[in-house]
């Protein structure tokens, strides 16, 4: 089993779907990450950044799902990171309606000392100059270095991210992010131009379209477990994202075959996440809910046919 260490957001989110509202609500890329790796007992560890406003209990749950949380700085004085969005009707698409960098203006990560040999790094959301400071701390070359990322740093820091792109080994990014990035609007062309960034893997989010797996020219295609209800797709990505780290973690294998199961995975705990608002659902996960929607998937996507 490899070490794996988590970049990302730890914040507060506030939620607008067509099913209902919320209030300031725990969120942040490295949260839902954390929360849906811890589902592999992998040896993890979050570095983020929290204001004093931070109310420890949120703390306490990663802690409890056994992801070190020394790495998260708090500034007694500071505000936590900040966003708010509100989703249209079809649940794929939203409009981001604030974002509050706050503390995360000022942030200078600091992996922990018994995490810096980790095989594996997520760097979740986040400037781009922060998941390069934190690879930068690793004192052996990790194994895979995932990268993931969103418009707003494409819209703000493009070099910095282009740089840091160049270094890591598999990119998950979703569809309209790829069109962006690549200014190509066929997913396999934006794909095969991510390759020449410098990831040897490319991962493409489609919301509840699935997620596609690039790699040379082998391509591999999960769908989105179809759900009797959507509440809030808010941190589907990052779910993803946790869920596909943490099985290459734990198997550490990071071949083309194992990252297919790897994005079942990442696509299993990411239907969870969207069965209600915020991190509630990824609180309680069981390992037998997991085995009975990976059964499904197994039902949904197999066929036999045959070819004379
Ligand atoms: P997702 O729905 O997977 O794209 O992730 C949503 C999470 O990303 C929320 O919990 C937000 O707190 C976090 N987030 C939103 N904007 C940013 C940003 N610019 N950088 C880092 N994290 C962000």
């Amino acid at each position: 089993m490899s070490k794996l260490v988590i970049v990302g957001t730890v914040a507060f989110d506030a939620i607008e779907t067509p099913f209902g509202k919320t209030d300031k609500i725990l969120g942040g890329a490295a949260t839902y990450i954390g929360l849906s790796a811890s589902n592999f007992n992998v040896d993890s560890a979050a570095v983020s950044v929290v204001g004093g406003d931070f109310p420890q209990e949120y703390l306490d749950l990663l802690k409890n799902r056994n992801v070190d949380i020394e790495g998260i700085e708090v500034v007694k004085d500071g505000k936590t990171f900040f966003w708010s969005g509100k989703y249209h009707n079809d649940m794929n698409s939203r409009d981001t309606l604030a974002t509050e960098l706050n503390v995360l203006e000022h942030f200078n990560p600091v992996v922990p000392e018994n995490y810096k040999d980790a095989e594996v790094v997520m760097l979740g959301n986040l400037h781009p100059l922060v998941q390069q400071g934190v690879l930068n701390q690793m004192t052996k070359k990790p194994k895979l270095a995932i990268l993931d990322t969103m418009n707003f740093w494409m819209d703000i820091a493009l070099d910095d991210l282009l740089s840091v792109i160049k270094n890591v080994d598999v990119i998950t990014i979703n569809d309209e992010e790829a069109r962006q990035l690549t200014g190509e609007y066929s997913l396999v062309v934006a794909a095969k131009k991510i390759h020449e960034m410098g990831p040897k893997f490319v991962v493409i989010k489609k919301g509840e379209h699935g997620a596609l797996l690039f790699h040379d020219d082998q391509v591999f295609y999960a769908p989105a477990l179809p759900l009797k209800e959507v509440f809030d797709p808010t941190g589907a990505g990052d779910t993803f994202a946790g869920g596909f780290a943490g099985y290459l973690a734990k198997t550490d294998d990071f071949s083309f075959e194992n990252m297919k199961t790897a994005v079942i995975y990442g696509s299993t705990l990411a239907s969870f996440c969207v069965e209600k608002f915020g991190t509630e659902r990824m609180q309680n996960i069981t390992d037998k809910e997991i085995y009975k929607r990976l059964e499904q998937f197994k039902t949904l996507t197999q066929f036999d046919i045959e070819l004379s």
